[in-house]
């Protein structure tokens, strides 16, 4: 077997829980840009921008390296500081708790919807109502599309016009998605919107993010601090250009630069978005049904949403089938299933754990992780390969 094959031949491996799809037609993109003039900076970045932008309706895009320095530029380019408290889910990906403590803010958690497992509207209402009284209300909710699901963005939308804070939808495993019938990342409901590219999300740049809003002033800001602070726009500097060299800084910024190798990668994905989302409808609706009548409880869609299908949890019935989550867990494994765990509540991270802040208990959260496991969906996952999932699964469980 040469080296090609033994790269494409999968079938000794375990079934992963999320993979990348690449075509010749990406190979192919990239390796044009390989043997072009640019590999950073170039013309690319702005396509993959534009087309970005284009497909979810949104004004500005700014591709970054991941969705953790979009979250990061978000965060910084909304004014988020020493002192303000950033609040979000205990169920999501480290990233989307960290940005806040990257700008030396504080982060609090609220607790999950138990149906959607997304922020729950009712829990941040009531948590606002007290951090009111208590003077300490946030200036930054992210409100994370839990496996693709968008959150009840009109009910949080709201609260915020009456509270006052911003909102960042961290749309990491929502690219592809809808709410109310439009793409999610169009901003209706929020001042900006993160995607991630890494390779288990939807499309992939290999690392990669992009952050997006309809505010001329948050583009600015974002655009700068993703590249040094450092401006070539006479407009924005303090005193006419010294010569045709000349930039200035003007923001401490960072170089959170997408590469022009990334962005091809990111557009020919791009192309196959609603295909790889049509997939993954296709084999959730496959998971459903195979799964009806047995101990599990499969992911409960609302009416409002069109899933991008990131992730496919089930919640295990622990007390039906009397065996430990673990259990199932080793047993998947042992079978060549990638099961995984998404996610493990921040607030119980032990670097989280140890900043004061955290009193509170999230029922709803816990219970969840309790009992949560991510079976493998992903485009290139061949119905086969699904029914050994479900084979499994319903073996164990049964
Ligand atoms: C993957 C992920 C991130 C971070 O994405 P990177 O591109 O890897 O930095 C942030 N938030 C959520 C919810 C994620 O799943």
């Amino acid at each position: 077997m040469d080296r090609r094959q033994l790269g494409k031949d999968r079938s000794h491996l375990m079934i992963p829980y999320g993979r990348q799809d690449i075509q010749q037609a990406d190979i192919d993109a990239v390796l044009e840009v390989l043997q072009s003039d640019f590999l950073t900076q170039g013309p690319v970045v702005p396509r993959f921008e534009s087309a970005v932008a284009d497909k979810v309706g949104a004004r500005h895009a700014l591709a970054v390296n991941s969705a953790t320095s979009a979250l990061h530029i978000a965060c910084l380019a909304l004014g988020l500081g020493k002192g303000d408290w950033l609040w979000t889910s205990p169920i999501t990906f480290v990233a989307s708790a960290n940005c806040g403590l990257y700008c030396g803010a504080k982060v609090d958690f609220v607790d999950i919807d138990p149906r959607t497992y997304n922020l729950c509207p009712q829990a941040l209402a009531a948590k606002l109502e007290q951090a009111e009284r208590a003077g300490r209300l946030p200036k930054v909710v992210v409100a994370v599309h839990l496996c693709g699901q968008p959150c009840d963005m009109q009910a949080i939308h709201a609260l915020s016009q009456r509270y006052g804070f911003h909102i960042i939808e961290d749309a990491s495993h929502a690219i592809g998605g809808k709410y109310q019938g439009d793409y999610i990342g169009n901003g209706r409901y929020s001042d900006i919107t993160v995607f991630s590219f890494h390779p288990v999300k939807i499309i992939t740049t290999a690392e990669g993010g992009m952050a997006l809003t309809n505010d001329d002033a948050l583009a600015r800001r974002m655009d700068l601090l993703r590249s040094h602070g450092v401006t070539r726009d006479p407009a924005l500097m303090t005193h006419e250009a010294d010569g045709p060299w000349y930039y200035q800084q003007i923001e401490l910024g960072y170089n959170y630069r997408m590469t022009e190798l990334q962005a091809a990668l990111g557009l020919s994905q791009l192309e196959r978005l609603d295909d790889y989302v049509a997939r993954r409808h296709a084999l959730a609706k496959r998971y459903d049904q195979a799964l009806v009548e047995f101990p599990v409880v499969t992911p409960w869609q609302h009416p409002d949403s069109s899933s991008a299908w990131h992730l496919y949890v089930v919640r295990l019935k622990l007390e039906d089938i009397n065996l430990t989550r673990r259990q199932v867990f080793d047993y998947l494994r042992s079978k060549g299933v990638g099961v995984n765990v998404h996610y493990i509540p921040i607030h119980t991270q032990p670097y989280y754990a140890r900043l004061e802040f955290y009193s509170e208990n999230y029922p709803n959260s816990l219970n969840y992780y309790s009992s949560a496991i991510s079976v493998p969906l992903h485009p290139s996952l061949s119905c086969q390969q699904q029914d050994i999932v479900v084979e499994s699964l319903k073996y164990i469980v049964r």
